[in-house]
């Protein structure tokens, strides 16, 4: 077997160097962060000193949207919704209650959380515009209750929230406080910065990616997209916390609509997906505040505050047109540009040389639970009706594992639909779908991954948003047990090692080294179909199901194809194949079943298929005489 390493053997390393190698990027950063914020109090103006200080605070707010829009793809323009949450229950608990700061601070985060996992149970399941507009909708409950409740002060909100003491310090002025939030920041970028590379961290850019074939992997989607909400929510309550102190008041204002449009600005600006972004954005968002409170008056005298959301808008405008990725792109470009900054060194020695290697690779052998030649798969009466259309039509049939079923029939004969309820997908009319004994029918596509079963499609769905070695890396997703947490906390590396080994040998065995750190968009097509086979073996299935995996190939990237799924039952793994090229399904297929009209027509081994005349009959369109005629005929010319 060719085996590829990571670039420099890490297991040579002392734990150290290897933590210092790991996280260099986000220790020097950090670093710089905390000495600045040391050195500003002794350099900055008092107003500057101001502005600083609220950058810090909505840089969590701003932090905990960046991962759930830049990470999960989730738009929510009711971040200042929790962030009232969060600053209101401090203050209520501080001044009626009089409860010690870090237990009030500790409940407030914790309220906005209970919230954001109360509203997101519903909420979660939408997706794009509709959820933007429920998390509007959200906004202005939580607007409307503060103004209207005796709790929250009405109106006039709380008053005299006294700032903290620590270690019998008074945070009494702005640089204390600076450096008394500054450590809750760089805590926090800390853990946002570690989930966008965990284990869960991967998962939500794929979902991001495509939904579908994250699921297909073993993604929960759902529930990684709540926690990420609950997550976000607790940023924001976080935010909410530090401003109450800072202000000593919390009136309705926390909660009004443009503050949510200030947190979603600092995410744009400084470039959706990217951490640091997030808190460059609230610096520059800002100071454009204050700007903005100068600069629109001068041009609209009279303008009052209100009219500062106009500067806002124009800059959103501006952002959007000329820096679609933000300060984080530019940044990212103007490296690049740079004579150090450059590409990344190639992947290691050992992996280029797999391609020269002439030998064909072996590919790991596939433990199944059952026997070869016992029935794996078992559908039962599997029927798909759109409103008068039946796409699918009482289909029954078993599948003996270790063997590759042919899937044909004509267009629109039903055969991805049968597809989608087998790998969960979709859900059937009726009828059950038993994989391994377990009746996956009506689950999540994620639920038929962790019981084995894993999928391509016919479509392609790469997640292009990482290079050919992530996406394989996502393969292996449920051979993973990291969480939220642990990815935050950094406990997974050993792990994430391993697995990152695991897809280099998979794209070894593939042929695929060369392309491993190229982009996946870069690929040519038939590259990222064996790029979704590589993905789809990674995470080690029983049974996979190929959806036309031949389509769009030449010649010879067919044959390679064929080729690979000869040897992929070699080592035992079963395989159902939907396919157009019929000549290759009855090269490939150890049984064949017919499709027609959502029908299951015929269903045997390839020779007998080939020679039943309802199958010509669907293939020709003849009636089924003049197919016998037919068969005759080509049989006599034989
Ligand atoms: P092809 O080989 O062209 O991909 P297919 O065999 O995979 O076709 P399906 O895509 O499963 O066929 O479609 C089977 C039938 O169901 C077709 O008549 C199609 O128009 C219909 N159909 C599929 N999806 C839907 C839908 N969402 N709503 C209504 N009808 C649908």
């Amino acid at each position: 077997m060719t085996h590829a390493t990571t670039p420099v053997p890490a297991g040579m390393r002392s734990p150290g160097a290897r933590f210092w190698m790991n996280n260099k990027s986000m220790l020097i950063g950090c670093g710089v962060l905390v000495v600045l914020m040391i050195v500003v109090p002794f350099t900055a103006s008092s107003s500057v000193m101001n502005i600083v200080v609220f950058a810090m605070i909505f840089a969590l707010p701003a932090i905990g949207l960046n991962l759930l829009m830049g990470l999960a793809g989730q738009v929510s323009l009711g971040q200042a919704a929790f962030f009232a949450i969060g600053a209101y229950t401090h203050a209520i608990l501080l001044t009626k209650l009089d409860l010690p700061g870090p237990v009030a601070a500790t409940i407030g985060v914790l309220a906005a959380m209970l919230v954001a996992l109360l509203v997101g149970l519903p909420l979660m399941r939408l997706r794009g515009h509709y959820l933007a507009l429920a998390t509007l909708g959200l906004g202005f409950i939580v607007m409307i209750g503060v103004r209207e409740w005796d709790v929250t002060g009405r109106t006039t909100g709380i008053y005299g929230i006294s700032r903290p003491t620590v270690f019998g310090i008074p945070i009494d002025n702005n640089g204390f406080f600076l450096w008394f939030v500054t450590p809750f920041v760089v805590i926090g970028l800390i853990l946002a910065l570690n989930l966008t590379r965990s284990r869960a961290g991967r998962a939500l850019s794929a979902v991001n990616d495509s939904e579908l074939a994250a699921e297909s992997l073993g993604v929960n989607t759902y529930a990684l997209r709540l926690k990420v909400f609950v997550l976000s929510a607790g940023f924001a309550g976080l935010g909410g916390v530090f401003y109450a102190y800072q202000v000593a008041i919390v009136s309705p204002s926390t909660s009004e609509f443009h503050l949510s449009v200030s947190i979603l600005l600092m995410v744009v600006i400084g470039g959706l997906g990217s951490v640091w972004g997030a808190v460059a954005g609230a610096f520059l968002v800002q100071f454009l505040g204050e700007g903005m409170r100068d600069i629109i008056p001068a041009i609209f005298p009279g303008a009052t505050g209100e009219v500062q959301l106009l500067g806002y808008g124009i800059v959103l405008i501006l952002v959007i047109l000329l820096l679609p990725g933000g300060l984080f792109q530019a940044a990212t470009t103007l490296w690049q540009k740079l004579p150090f900054g450059g590409k990344r060194p190639p992947v290691d020695a050992h992996a280029h040389a797999a391609e020269d290697d002439t030998t064909i690779p072996q590919l790991p052998a596939v433990s199944t639970p059952v026997a070869a030649g016992e029935p794996i798969l078992v559908i039962s009466g599997l029927t798909k009706r759109y409103g008068g259309v039946v796409a699918v039509n009482d289909v029954s049939l078993s599948v003996p594992a270790g063997s590759i079923l042919g899937l044909i029939g004509p267009n629109g004969a039903g055969k991805t639909t049968c597809f989608n309820m087998i790998s969960g997908a979709l859900t059937p009319t009726s009828g059950t779908v038993t994989f391994l004994g377990q009746v996956i029918s009506g689950r999540k596509p994620h639920v038929a991954a962790a019981h084995g079963l894993t999928r391509t499609f016919q479509n392609l769905q790469v997640f292009t948003s990482t290079d050919v070695v992530g996406n394989v890396y996502m393969g292996r997703y449920r051979k993973g047990s990291a969480g939220v947490l642990r990815g935050m906390l950094g406990l997974q590396s050993s792990e994430q090692s391993a697995h990152r080994a695991a897809s280099y040998e998979i794209l070894a065995s593939m042929r695929l080294t060369d392309a491993a750190d190229d982009s996946a968009s870069d690929l040519s097509f038939g590259k990222q179909r064996i790029m979704e086979v590589c993905r789809a073996l990674a995470a080690e299935p029983a049974l996979l199901l190929l959806d036309e995996p031949m389509a769009g190939l030449s010649g010879a990237e067919r044959d390679v194809m064929a080729e690979l799924l000869r040897r992929l039952r070699a080592a035992g793994l079963t395989i159902v194949l939907v396919e157009h090229d019929v000549a290759q399904v009855m090269s490939l297929a150890d049984h064949v079943a017919v499709l027609d009209d959502g029908v299951l027509i015929a269903h045997g081994d390839p020779e007998s298929v080939r020679n039943d005349p309802a199958v010509v009959v669907a293939y020709l369109g003849t009636d089924l005489d003049e197919a016998e005629a037919e068969l005759i005929e080509l049989e006599e010319h034989a």
